[in-house]
């Protein structure tokens, strides 16, 4: 069985450092009295509360993560971060192509792949996010958009790479975000949706590289979990954990999750 990993991304939703602290410490305090062996947990900070988080994390399962990264080590690129300016901070983990970063920042897969190669690069682990939009799937194109985030944001990405590489598939109108979905309602994927979505994404990498790379992918999903619904997500055969944005704003939603997990990894 694949471990699961369950990761939070707070996205620009808790910005003082004295939140940073009382939540981070509250669902660290919680992770300490579990037994997470047998789980991978990260938590994608803001940049400024990183250096917060090393000092609250450096004891704990909990990894952290950063929520970008630029694809250039250093140059004149106002406004971005750089992998090493990560690395020094303890960062584990790279979000990249969040649905946030493509569609509100413009992000390309271009620029993605870029990115990809220079997290793996430095020793990083990418969690490569890729989803459809809600009229990409109400027109039937969502394994078409997948497939092209995926050949484009994995290009020249080779078979021992994607062992350090988690994939996170969230449907982009599951996401819990109305400038995402000005028109809609937002809710997560059924287990029906996201269990064959997932299962389709498992099935390019079959095709793509091969069944064994396909077999040991982990694949998160994200959209709306939350306490109520992460049993019946987690418990599909594709999903792998969770990328998990509101639901991991405090200890009394993410905790929940997390020990989800542990029972179902444990069963
Ligand atoms: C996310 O943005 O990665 C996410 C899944 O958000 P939420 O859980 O709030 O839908």
């Amino acid at each position: 069985m694949r471990q699961f990993v369950i990761g939070g991304n707070w996205k620009l939703q808790i910005n003082t450092l004295a939140e940073t602290k009382s939540v981070l410490t509250a669902i660290r305090d919680a992770v300490d009295q579990l037994s997470v062996d047998m789980l991978d947990i990260f938590i994608a900070l803001p940049y400024t509360s990183l250096s917060t988080g090393q000092d609250l994390l450096h004891d704990s399962p909990i990894a952290l993560a950063a929520q970008n990264v630029h694809y250039k080590e250093s140059g004149p690129f106002t406004g971005e971060i750089s992998i090493e300016s990560l690395k020094e901070l303890g960062v584990q983990y790279v979000l990249v192509g969040h649905s946030e970063r493509r569609l509100i920042f413009g992000e390309q897969n271009t620029a993605l792949n870029k990115k990809v190669h220079k997290v793996l690069e430095h020793g990083l682990i990418p969690v490569f996010c890729i989803g459809e939009t809600a009229s990409q799937r109400a027109a039937g194109n969502h394994e078409s958009v997948l497939a092209q985030q995926l050949t484009e944001g994995l290009a020249g990405i080779t078979e021992p790479q994607l062992e350090s590489i988690i994939l996170a598939y969230e449907p982009v109108w599951a996401i819990n975000n109305p400038l995402l979905n000005p028109d809609g309602e937002i809710k997560a994927a059924t287990a029906e949706e996201a269990g064959a979505t997932q299962a389709y994404i498992r099935s390019w990498f079959a095709k793509t590289y091969s069944q064994e790379v396909a077999d040991h992918l982990r694949i998160q999903y994200g959209g709306s979990m939350k306490p109520a619904n992460c049993e019946d997500l987690l418990s599909l055969p594709d999903i792998d954990g969770g990328l998990i944005g509101s639901a991991s704003l405090s200890a009394e939603l993410f905790l929940p999750i997390i020990r989800t997990a542990i029972s179902l990894q444990t069963q």
